[in-house]
């Protein structure tokens, strides 16, 4: 874990930034390993602390070895005053904060706690964009939440019953991925029968599944602090010829998009190659979110696979990012359709790395 920290250091020094104060949770774990409830990272030049309370300070110490723990006491030492001492120790008179991740009222203590002797300068994305690339123990966790998933979907689509209500089989689904070792699930399950697939993010409800109607299942397993993501369209009983012409739609723009993952290529491109075909197939007002978004502790994350302003670019994909690819075709009154699979970019172009079967006709 300690690459992390140096990978953060170098953007540090490249950002002339004497010190960053980590305070979110994600961004915490992700550079020390602990991961209580509360906690801060105080990251310099050279030393690297764990700021928690008397609950977790053991804790601290065990996940988080190559870092020094310190005691936060409230009332007593408070994060403010214990930030000062640090920085004083160390002769720091500057010092990066986290603005996404740190609340008004957070900022508002610090800043009254450090007063003139240290300078709060807000910093974004910092942690965020070291998160993008993937290292090995990432790729190993993604694999095995991947897996999980892509056998609770391949186990469960088989017991799905048309008289099953929505959260009825979001139940046998997240049952299931408790099973087969999962925390919980990566995010609440979407189950969405019939109409109420024209929802990209419908809250499954007591809606029965039925007869030959389209069903989107999108759900993933969540482990070791990593998530995966997967969705499947399928149907109870015979599906019509409108339902195969708008699945395999999306099912080509998903695979024809996959093809064009590889390091260099820019996420708007990739999410053009998919939109591109569904527009032409007529259904460019019926795919109204991107192709797809980065993956890891977060759920969503960069890189956004999405169109950008006319005229605007987009990141370059790197060797090492993990990203969803998810097209769908959405019509009100009728249903939806989207598949999703998570692809791992590699040096001469991707790995697709979810297996779960897909419907063919
Ligand atoms: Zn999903
Ligand atoms: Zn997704």
């Amino acid at each position: 874990m300690e690459h992390r920290t140096r990978r953060l250091r170098a953007a540090l020094a490249e950002t002339d930034l004497p010190g960053l104060l980590v305070g979110a949770p994600v961004n915490r774990r992700y550079l020390s390993g602990f991961t209580a409830s509360y906690g801060w990272l105080l990251i310099t030049r050279t030393n690297a602390f764990v700021l928690t309370d008397s609950r977790y300070l053991i804790q601290a110490g065990r996940e988080a070895p190559g870092f020094a723990a310190r005691q936060i006491i409230n009332p007593g030492k408070t994060l403010p005053e214990l930030v000062l001492e640090l920085c004083q120790e160390f002769g720091l008179d500057r010092l990066a904060f986290e603005a996404g991740h740190t609340t008004v009222a957070d900022h508002g203590r610090l800043a009254a706690g450090l007063g003139d002797a240290v300078a709060l300068e807000p910093t974004e994305g910092l942690v965020e964009e070291l998160r993008m690339v993937k290292d090995e123990a990432e790729i190993a966790v993604m694999r095995r939440a991947i897996a999980i998933t892509d056998g609770v979907m391949e186990a469960v689509v088989p017991q799905l019953r048309p008289e099953h209500t929505e959260r009825q089989a979001v139940w046998l689904f997240e049952q299931a991925l408790r099973k087969a070792g999962a925390e919980g699930p990566s995010f609440p399950i979407i189950v969405a029968a019939g109409s109420n697939a024209a929802l990209p993010h419908h809250r499954p409800g007591d809606d029965l599944l039925g007869e030959g109607q389209t069903i989107i299942i999108d759900m993933g397993a969540h482990i070791d602090g990593y998530n995966a993501d997967l969705t499947r369209t399928v149907v109870l009983g015979q599906p019509d010829e409108r339902f195969w012409a708008i699945y395999n739609t999306v099912l080509e723009a998903e695979q024809r998009a996959i093809a064009e993952v590889r390091p260099g290529v820019r996420a708007h491109e990739v999410d053009a190659i998919a939109r591109d075909l569904i527009t032409a197939a007529g259904h460019g007002n019926h795919f109204g979110h991107g192709t797809g978004h980065g993956i890891g502790m977060n759920l969503h994350e960069a890189p956004f696979l999405r169109w950008t302003t006319p005229g605007g670019t987009s990141i370059p994909l790197e060797t090492g990012m993990i990203s969803s690819v998810e097209p769908g075709i959405y019509i009100e009154g009728w249903g939806g359709v989207r598949i999703e699979d998570l692809v791992l970019v590699t040096d001469d172009g991707c790995v697709i790395l979810s297996q779960a079967v897909k419907l063919s006709g």
